[in-house]
């Protein structure tokens, strides 16, 4: 429900060289874990995404590059310094932003972690949140409309 995960105006962020910059209005407060294999090969340890329901406007768009991860979906990351950027839903475009390129991630709190099966032993985040397997997620996927 919208009211259960309210917006943020309007917010900004970038790549570590800048090449890449971004402004998002009404981009959701919290954010969710994932703990799957591709996520921590793609981002080096657990995505922490903010998935957008709002469009994303980009600067120094032709700097980013773009790997066809899925059948379903793609991730953009700056082809100058590296910095993963998205992950984009192929059907409707839907972003969800990496939360370590918003320039002030002060307001934004953990809602859950995914793929909890694939997270590796050696850690563990300490929030109090739902956590879902792989199959529990997919699931849930099922029931949306697209
Ligand atoms: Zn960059
Ligand atoms: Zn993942």
């Amino acid at each position: 429900m919208a009211h259960d995960n309210p917006a943020h105006g309007t917010l900004t962020g970038g790549c570590l060289c800048g090449a890449v910059r971004f402004t998002v209005t009404g981009a959701p407060t919290r954010f969710s874990v994932c703990h799957c294999g591709m996520c921590q090969r793609w981002a080096g340890g657990p995505l922490l995404a903010v998935h957008l329901t709002v469009p994303v406007a980009f600067e120094g768009e032709d700097k980013i590059s773009v790997y066809r991860s899925s059948k379903w979906a793609e991730r953009g990351f700056c082809g100058v310094c590296g910095s993963n950027l998205f992950y984009r839903m192929m059907g409707d475009g839907t972003h969800v932003l990496s939360l370590g390129i918003f320039d002030d991630q002060s307001a934004f709190t953990m809602e859950s972690q995914i793929f909890i099966e694939e997270k590796p032993s050696g850690y563990s985040f300490a929030n109090d949140v739902p956590a879902m397997t792989g199959a529990e997620v997919f699931a849930q996927l099922a029931k949306l409309p697209y």
